[in-house]
């Protein structure tokens, strides 16, 4: 049964905002719609909500579930890698559309830098978030997808992650079974994990679901007592589609 990625890594909205105005945001949305901040495009940061990262339990934080992290002002940065770095037991997932704006040098262990790519015209930013941020983890989320990425160089990343359109764009929109298969096996071959999420279950089928973890993401679960049944990469090109 698949997972939902909610479940193994939370949400910590450190800052909540956006300048980007991506027009299927669902943090926008939701924004408005439980009236958070009076404008969604003004970035505001949420100093007591970085006390969750003193939790000894440790856990798996995506920290830009509701901002970009190209907007983030340096102070909101250095104040959660204190934090990261006095509490080495949570793993900080960061997410950024425009690393052309990151200038982020850190050797944190447990943060983790990452693009969002949704058609194949962005996989510069892969290439310019390496050049720009010099850390030691990087991640890859391809959702929503508009078109096939095609042939991506994978090279110095540790996690990909593999979605859909959701909500009321996703009639129109969604990802084709052989865009997710492609960049699927293009990871296995580099023995780079890969997180399918849950929203393509009806597209591709429970059994062609890949659900992997880094084994740091892993450790967290395990350490907060919740491990769960998702394998780290797996290797070579074992894994197929039954459906394809
Ligand atoms: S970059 Fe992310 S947070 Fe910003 S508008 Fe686009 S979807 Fe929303």
């Amino acid at each position: 049964m698949s997972k939902c990625i909610k479940d193994l890594i939370k949400n910590l909205n450190l800052v909540i905002g956006c300048p980007i105005g991506c027009d299927y945001c669902y943090a926008r949305n939701n924004c408005r719609r439980f009236h958070i901040t009076d404008d969604f495009s003004k970035p505001e940061y949420y100093e007591q909500k970085i006390k969750i990262l003193e939790r000894e339990k440790p856990g798996n934080w995506l920290l830009t579930g509701m901002s970009d992290l190209c907007a983030w002002k340096d102070e909101w940065l250095q104040a959660a890698f204190q934090k990261l770095k006095e509490n080495p037991q949570h793993e900080a997932i960061f997410l950024s559309k425009r690393p052309d704006l990151l200038k982020i040098d850190t050797d944190l262990p447990n943060a983790w830098f990452g693009v969002t790519i949704t058609r194949k015209s962005d996989l510069w930013r892969l290439q310019v978030l390496k050049k720009n941020v010099k850390a030691r983890h990087f991640h890859v989320t391809f959702e929503p997808l508009f078109d096939d990425p095609g042939e991506v160089d994978l090279t110095g990343i540790d996690w990909i992650v593999v979605g859909t359109m959701t909500g009321a764009m996703k009639k129109k929109v969604h990802t084709e079974p052989a865009w997710a298969y492609g960049l699927t096996e293009q990871a296995h071959a580099l023995e780079i994990p890969v997180f399918m999420k849950e929203d393509l279950v009806p597209i591709i089928g429970e059994e062609n679901m890949v659900q992997e973890l880094p084994d740091a993401f892993n450790k967290v679960l395990e350490g907060a007592g919740r491990p769960v049944d998702v394998r780290s990469a797996r290797t070579g090109m074992e894994w197929r589609p039954e459906k394809c």
